[in-house]
């Protein structure tokens, strides 16, 4: 806006300038002329009592005003429009605020009714004897729940990262047991319903904040679970190269696009439309997992995976040579049923 301002200020001040001269030149020759159609020399003061000399006058006069009238009206215009742009400006950050405000405390009034039906649920499931169908509502609204706290977890996560409010604490872990503490209870959840491949390099450490790397990985591993067919294989991959920890989830589903790539980690973004999607989410996933590794200085992206499908890799970087355990004793835990 400043600029706008200096640039008009400049240009007002050139277009009254050059009017100023063409006014000089204007009288210059109009009295040059008058000379020569009279045949003689007369005074200028002289011809300021010529009609030529006042058209010229009040020609310059109406243009003056011209130039005044029509810069104050560009000068009120812009300086209206910069009070409207810094009010809608405002109006946003305040949008954005509440929007924030909104999101924390609706998950923080979920969060606990979610934890104390499950808990009950749990309870009941444990002491009672029901018959198989109500054995079968119990489960199904455990898993329902389950569902539901991991969404509220999620937008907690994503809105206290949003505002700066989650501090990460990185300490020493073993990141392969991580790793397969995942795959394990994401076996148990899936069920015996996919094939999954994982192949895992003992013993790698690295500095992590533990449950928000946690819900990264596992949100990549749902996803390669979500959008791929429940016949198709997901592999696993954990291993060291060079001066990095790689962590790649690949599977066999339809693909990510060149265009939606970088996309797809945007906060709420989520391929296609709502009306004819069939999958559930809140497109939060992947923006959580590019924060939480950007936060420990790593690196994530999707690559395509040959003949169908996508890679999801992530990269940690190496700071200094902490890897006890250099000799690669790959576990490997295959489930095919
Ligand atoms: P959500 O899964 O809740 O929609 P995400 O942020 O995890 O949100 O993912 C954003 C979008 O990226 C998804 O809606 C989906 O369209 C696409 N996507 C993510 N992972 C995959 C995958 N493995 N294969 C194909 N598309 C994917």
């Amino acid at each position: 806006m400043g600029y706008i301002f200096a640039s008009f200020t400049w240009w007002s001040y050139l277009l009254y300038d050059k009017n100023e001269s063409l006014h000089e030149a204007q009288i210059n020759a109009a009295y040059l002329n008058h000379n020569a159609a009279i045949g003689s020399t007369v005074s200028f003061d002289t011809f300021q009592k010529t009609e030529t000399y006042f058209s010229i006058i009040e020609k310059h006069n109406r243009q003056k005003w011209m130039i005044f009238g029509e810069g104050s009206v560009f000068l009120v215009l812009l300086i209206l429009g910069t009070i409207q742009l810094f009010r809608t400006f405002s109006k946003e950050v305040s949008l954005a605020k509440q929007q924030n405000n909104f999101l924390l405390s609706i998950t923080h009034e979920l969060k606990s009714p979610i934890a104390s039906i499950k808990l009950s649920l749990q309870t009941l499931s444990k002491r009672i004897q029901f018959e198989e169908k109500y054995e079968r509502l119990i489960t199904n609204s455990i898993e329902d729940t389950d569902r539901l706290q991991g969404l509220v977890e999620n937008i907690l996560f994503a809105a206290r990262m949003d505002n700066h409010s989650y501090s990460f604490e990185r300490k020493e872990e073993n990141i392969s047991d991580l790793v397969e503490h995942i795959i394990e209870k994401f076996k148990i959840n899936v069920g015996s319903t996919r094939a999954i491949h994982v192949v895992i390099q003992p013993d790698l450490d690295y500095k992590i904040d533990k449950e928000a790397l946690r819900s990264a990985l596992i949100n990549i591993l749902e996803n390669a679970y979500k959008y791929s067919d429940m016949a198709s294989l997901i592999q696993v991959h954990l291993y060291k190269k060079g001066n990095q920890i790689i962590f790649e989830v690949i599977d066999e589903g339809k693909g990510i696009s060149s265009e939606e790539k970088l996309k797809i980690f945007e906060k709420f973004y989520r391929i296609g439309n709502e009306a004819t999607r069939n999958t559930k989410g809140t497109g939060l996933g992947l923006f959580i997992v590019k924060k939480v590794i950007e936060s420990h200085n790593g690196k994530v992206w999707v690559e395509n995976n040959q003949p169908k499908g996508s890679i999801f890799k992530v990269a940690l970087p190496i700071e200094d040579e902490k890897i006890n355990h250099l000799t690669i004793k790959e576990t490997i835990h295959q489930q095919n049923v």
